[in-house]
């Protein structure tokens, strides 16, 4: 049986030379994401930036720095772990994705996530968390709390960008660092205390309208 590294693979192979959206033709190099095949933990940024396009990886800039010696404090380096991006080619001068290029572009984030099945997803920043949350909810009122989809953990953290212009913020990150080494250290387990995602609207007195965001991301 195909294993999931060949599975990964053979996916790769299959979508590098995407041009569904016209992202296609500014990019220098499509970023698949990198990483272990058999991760148990996941991080999803949201695209690649000038040296991710140039160089085909994901996370090699200054952002990529802090994500390496967060993932050092608490023991494990990039191959340990898997890295994607919710799109895989670069926005011109690093513009905001755009829900049209998500839209088209998430089904190969989700297809990563099925092949590699992992038991937490770390998605960094707003695009990343709202997609595989399902919310228009911004990243600071899903920071810091820890949500159950499909039977794994997805916890909302910020992009390790916002600790380049705004140092304080890396203590935050090594906060919530910690909190995936105590999900590890559990065995994975997740916690009693999870909110389920299909449950986020209710969970502020800040009510989202569902449906809107569900028919903008497509996902309903
Ligand atoms: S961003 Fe995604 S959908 Fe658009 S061309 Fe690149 S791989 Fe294809």
């Amino acid at each position: 049986m195909e294993d999931k590294r060949e599975k990964l693979k053979n996916f790769y192979f299959q979508i590098k030379d995407c041009m569904e959206c016209d992202l296609g033709t500014t990019r220098t190099r499509f970023v698949f994401g990198g990483g272990s095949a058999f991760a148990e933990i996941m991080f999803v940024g949201e695209a690649p930036g000038k040296n991710e396009d140039l160089q085909g990886l994901p996370f090699v800039g200054q952002a990529g720095k802090i994500l390496d010696s967060l993932l050092n404090s608490i023991g494990l380096d990039r191959n340990m772990v898997f890295i994607a991006n919710v799109l895989k080619c670069r926005p011109p001068n690093n513009r905001d994705p755009e829900i049209e290029e998500i839209n088209v572009c998430k089904k190969y984030l989700f297809r990563q996530i099925e092949i590699i099945d992992p038991k937490i997803i770390c998605t960094l920043g707003k695009y990343s968390t709202q997609l595989l949350l399902n919310t228009d909810k911004g990243i600071s009122d899903l920071r810091g709390k820890v949500f159950e989809k499909d039977s794994r953990i997805i916890l909302p953290i910020n992009h390790p960008a916002a600790a380049l212009y705004t140092p304080s913020r890396m203590e935050v990150l090594q906060k919530d660092f910690t909190r995936i080494k105590e999900i590890m250290d559990a065995g994975y387990r997740i916690p009693p205390s999870c909110i389920k995602a299909g449950e986020i609207a209710g969970m502020e007195d800040n009510q989202v309208d569902m449906d809107k965001t569900g028919e903008q991301l497509g996902l309903f």
